[in-house]
């Protein structure tokens, strides 16, 4: 199945000059997002993922099913009061240049915990760089990383390197 029929390309989306990739068709269409979700599943098998992690909101999206499908748990890293217990926070630079925080509650993961951590979307690396840092700082283990869609011309790879890197595809 080709996967990028079902992603839409909206130019000047948010700001002028960006190409937005929107999955929002591949999750409309039952077997597209089955076909992309059980790729992702062979992936986080191969590395004996024992938990997921993933950033709001795509990246539950993404994550979720997979977790599901695994019989693993799922930990939502969320923007600034979201989650109502104890957290650890993690700052980073935004695409379009802001900075941002994400936070994981400090039970989110337990300490030598094989994790996966998956979003829709690689740019920057800079949503993925901080949920990996957060679920490091709770003694996780990143086994992985993984996306639907990696912008090759944002160079993300490189802020992540070190960590193994899956997409189903490439802009
Ligand atoms: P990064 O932090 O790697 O620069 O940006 C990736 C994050 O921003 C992801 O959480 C992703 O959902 C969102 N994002 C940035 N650009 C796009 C885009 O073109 N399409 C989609 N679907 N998400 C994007």
């Amino acid at each position: 199945m080709d996967l990028k029929q079902y992603i839409a390309t909206v130019p000047d989306y948010p700001e002028p000059g960006v190409m937005f990739r929107d999955i929002s068709p591949l999750m409309a269409d039952g077997e597209a997002y089955r076909y992309a979700t059980d790729q992702l599943v062979d992936y986080a098998k191969s590395k004996n993922v024992e938990m997921i992690a993933g950033p709001e909101a795509r990246g539950f999206i993404v994550g979720c099913p997979v977790a599901y499908e695994l019989g693993v748990g799922f930990a939502p890293a969320r923007k600034q009061g979201k989650l109502p217990r104890a957290t650890v926070k993690a700052t980073y630079d935004l695409e379009y240049g802001k900075e941002s925080a994400l936070y994981l509650h400090k039970d989110a993961i337990k300490p030598g915990q094989r994790v996966l951590v998956m979003d829709d979307l690689l740019a920057t690396g800079g949503t993925i760089g901080a949920t990996i840092k957060l679920v490091e700082d709770l003694g996780g283990i990143v086994v992985g990383t993984a996306f639907i869609i990696e912008l090759k011309d944002l160079h993300g790879r490189d802020k992540i390197k070190g960590y193994d890197t899956f997409s189903l595809m490439e802009y």
